[in-house]
């Protein structure tokens, strides 16, 4: 195995200033969701001057390929993101967005770049390893549906059905160098919540005469409250917030309407289905109950993220044996919502983070952020590590 990871490293390290280019390009023309047409021709071209063949398009901007190992086996998947946010870069940098106001501000530049590399280097070592490797390059993260329901759809995790799955994301969180991971439940469900509050406007002067929606709203935000201090299992993590709460114009006058909007997330299938009736129960109840109405939008978004336990714990082992163990992290829970979700409820995942902070550089900032940036020796870490992890689980 040390041989194995000795010539990875060595791969890595040889091909690090071409991915660094290859990111550059990604990062300064970023494209959003559902539109990635020009990443993934370049994808497809890069894919093709590395000597692979047989590369296929999904979902019009999705991308992938087999490669075979030295003889038959199993079938392993890994998955990258490709798409960018609608955020105007702020970042000063040679490669900074050309696209303005699109940004890869959530570092899936460093993802697709990062896979081509793993592609690059596990096309030169198809004899240390059996069976296929399926490469996804995924769009439309950032954007319900997720890219990767339409992909499931589409059959990509058929003809040759994958037994398990992998993906990484940056975390500007966790220094460059180390990685992290998390068996289990790992990423929230997300759904939106929009409820329009229907009453009847007037003169505030005679609210005997109108029905308040502002009254009526404020007293469901308050009562939705209660679904997860008094209704959620506290041992199944809950979060209701509202981001924004638009209705009336002035002081004097009762409106007619006010709409709320706010997010869902949670960890549990069937608790999401029950609060989201509830959320829809306790509005519409409020709401008749002080003589107007209400109507409640949902819509549905990704479903939590678990990682299997046992595929994840090979790859903790085998992220030890390659970064050393001190360079292993356990990650927390995180309220944020991943379309990897739809893949891990398909077939046994691991999601993992590819540490990118660099203090002593001022790379701090967050993801979906105009300053989010990464320190770059993590690529060399995000290409190395990830072909490592797909070599010791086929040949395990
Ligand atoms: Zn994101
Ligand atoms: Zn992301």
């Amino acid at each position: 195995m040390s041989d194995l990871i000795h010539q990875i490293k060595s791969l890595s390290a040889s091909y690090f200033e071409e991915i660094l280019e290859i990111r550059h390009y990604i990062h300064a023309n970023p494209e959003l969701s559902f539109q990635e047409h020009n990443t993934a021709n370049f994808i497809e071209e890069k894919l093709k001057s590395f000597g692979i063949q047989n590369i296929q398009r999904i979902a019009e901007t999705g991308v992938t390929f087999c490669l075979e190992g030295k003889e038959k086996g199993k079938t392993i998947a890994l998955r990258a993101d490709i798409d960018a946010l609608p955020i105007l870069e702020a970042n000063d940098v040679p490669y900074k967005s050309k696209n303005e106001g699109v940004m890869h501000a959530c570092g899936h530049d460093v993802h697709t770049s990062s896979l081509l590399g793993v592609a690059k280097i596990l096309s030169e070592l198809t004899d240390q390893f059996k069976g296929t490797i399926k490469f996804i390059f995924q769009p439309a993260e950032e954007k319900s549906p997720g890219g990767a329901s339409i992909l499931i759809k589409e059959g990509i995790l058929k003809n040759p059905a994958p037994s398990t799955i992998l993906g990484q994301h940056v975390m500007p969180l966790i220094p460059e160098g180390k990685v992290g991971f998390r068996p289990g439940k790992y990423m929230a469900s997300a759904d939106e919540v929009y409820l329009t509050v229907k009453g009847k406007g007037g003169h505030a002067a005679m609210p005997e005469n109108f029905v308040d929606p502002i009254a009526i709203a404020s007293q469901i935000i308050v009562s939705l409250q209660q679904i997860v201090s008094r209704m959620a299992n506290p041992k199944t993590p809950s979060v209701l917030s509202f981001g924004k709460i638009a209705g009336g114009n002035v002081n004097n006058v009762i409106p007619d309407e006010v709409k709320i909007d706010g997010t869902f997330r949670t960890f549990d299938e069937k608790w999401r289905k029950e609060a989201l009736q509830k959320i829809r129960d306790i509005s519409i109840a409020i709401a008749s109950s002080m003589g107007g109405s209400c109507e409640v939008d949902i819509a549905s978004g990704y479903p939590f993220l678990v990682n299997d336990e046992a595929y994840t714990q090979r790859n903790i082992e085998a992220a030890k044996a390659y970064m050393g163990e001190e360079n292993v992290v356990e990650l927390d829970l995180w309220m944020a919502a991943e379309d990897f979700a739809f893949y891990s409820h398909e077939v046994p995942g691991c999601f993992y983070r590819l540490g990118t902070r660099n203090e002593e550089k001022g790379i701090t900032s967050g993801v979906h952020t105009p300053t989010f940036n990464i320190d770059e020796n993590a690529l060399k870490t995000g290409m190395g590590l990830m072909a490592f992890l797909a070599v010791h689980e086929l040949n395990s």
